[in-house]
């Protein structure tokens, strides 16, 4: 199977035939990159990788030929829209949900934004899905407060689609590329989703961090938590934490967990995730990775264990600096971007032995592969 829209999206680096010719490019790059650090296990495909996403987003514009709104997505560097009906790694639901949404527009003539006139409403509709627990989110944006006919919009996509959990507006007024601004009414249920990973249950509201390949998501974690070995009585320090996900998981078989994240949303759904699963061993820090980790090692704090799962740039010098000087046992590395794990693997195996190294194709088609790395002190 080929995609029609694969040049014009660009976000695929592989055409939808090409599973086999993909991993074995991926383990490639990783073979290259990391087994100068130790042995490079096979990389953990997805058993069937496609319709993973469990975040939809889509872009909408008036096409003025054809009379009609249609919905797509940016092209990378480009202020111009690709339209797109059906993506093959798009949750299937998600996509017609757009597509009806699509239609209900013109029904009820909610004209697109058009951000050279500045004129119009709709701007972008996001659905994120909660994997296990069947819930949807639709979050609508627009540019203007002031939605024409809300309630019975509402009501005619909730008919269509009674599967919808919640529905948030959104007003996003900016020129910058981000999707949400920052005002938000809920329409419609909760204002949040909530989906289960690894057993633990986890909020999800329109603008939170929850990675969007929930299959590959467990399998990395759980590959991640076997590599901490815990046995009950670890002292754990989760790096990077997002909304708290690897930290939670972990805080079952750990006697403490500490958790820091920059991003204060995160940071509030971290808190309100641990409540939610009754975990009263995990605390949470809102700060920058690197001051904190760099107290830690002032005050001479201990840890067993030290997860980490940084941005794409990876960890800072100081950051890794400070961690050989916290001297954990075990290292998890979870990384997003090779490149700067290799980089970093070069600083912490001064003290570090590389005992195991996982791939996991969380993004199947495209170039991006994660990574697991297990290391304990030399
Ligand atoms: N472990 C989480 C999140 C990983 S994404 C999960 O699996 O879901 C990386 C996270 O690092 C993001 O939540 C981002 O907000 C956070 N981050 C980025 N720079 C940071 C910094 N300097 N200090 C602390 N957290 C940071």
């Amino acid at each position: 199977m080929q995609c029609k829209q694969f040049k014009k999206c660009g976000a695929c680096r592989f055409q939808l035939d090409e599973y086999e010719r993909q991993l074995a490019y991926k383990q490639n790059a990783l073979n290259n990159l990391l087994s100068p650090f130790g042995k490079v296990n096979n990389i953990i495909p997805m058993e069937n990788p496609f319709n993973y996403r469990n975040k939809v987003q889509s872009a909408f514009y008036f096409d003025r030929k054809r009379n009609k709104t249609v919905s797509g997505v940016y092209q990378s560097n480009s202020k111009s829209i690709t339209p797109i009906d059906f993506c093959a790694l798009d949750d299937k639901k998600a996509d017609e949900i757009i597509l009806n949404i699509r239609k209900l527009a013109d029904d009820f003539k909610l004209k697109p934004y058009d951000i050279r006139n500045k004129t119009g409403f709709l701007r972008h509709i996001l659905i994120r899905k909660g994997f296990k627990t069947g819930e949807f989110m639709v979050v609508i944006v627009s540019a203007t407060p002031v939605f024409p006919a809300r309630n019975n919009f509402v009501k005619a996509l909730l008919s269509k689609h009674p599967e919808i959990t919640t529905i948030v507006h959104n007003i996003n007024p900016s020129e910058t590329n981000l999707m949400l601004g920052e005002q938000s009414k809920t329409l419609y249920g909760k204002g949040y989703i909530e989906d289960i990973l690894c057993g633990c249950r986890f909020r999800i509201s329109p603008a939170s961090f929850y990675q969007v390949n929930p299959v590959q998501t467990e399998i990395l974690y759980n590959t991640a938590i076997e590599y901490a070995e815990l046995t009950g009585k670890e002292a754990v320090f989760d790096a990077y934490c997002g909304t708290g996900t690897i930290g939670i998981i972990a805080s079952k078989k750990s006697k403490q967990v500490l958790g820091v994240e920059l991003n204060e949303k995160a940071v509030k759904d971290a808190i309100s995730n641990a409540k939610q699963n009754n975990i009263d061993n995990i605390y949470f820090i809102e700060a920058d990775a690197t001051e904190l980790i760099n107290d830690l090692a002032k005050q001479k704090e201990h840890f067993d264990v030290v997860f980490l799962d940084p941005p794409r740039a990876g960890a800072s010098k100081e950051f890794l600096s400070s961690l050989l000087k916290l001297k954990p046992k075990k290292i998890v590395y979870v990384s997003c971007n090779p490149k700067t794990l290799a980089r970093d693997l070069k600083t912490l195996t001064k003290a570090y032995r590389v005992n195991k190294i996982q791939g996991v194709d969380m993004f199947p088609f495209t170039e991006h592969v994660e990574c697991v790395v297990n290391m304990s002190k030399e």
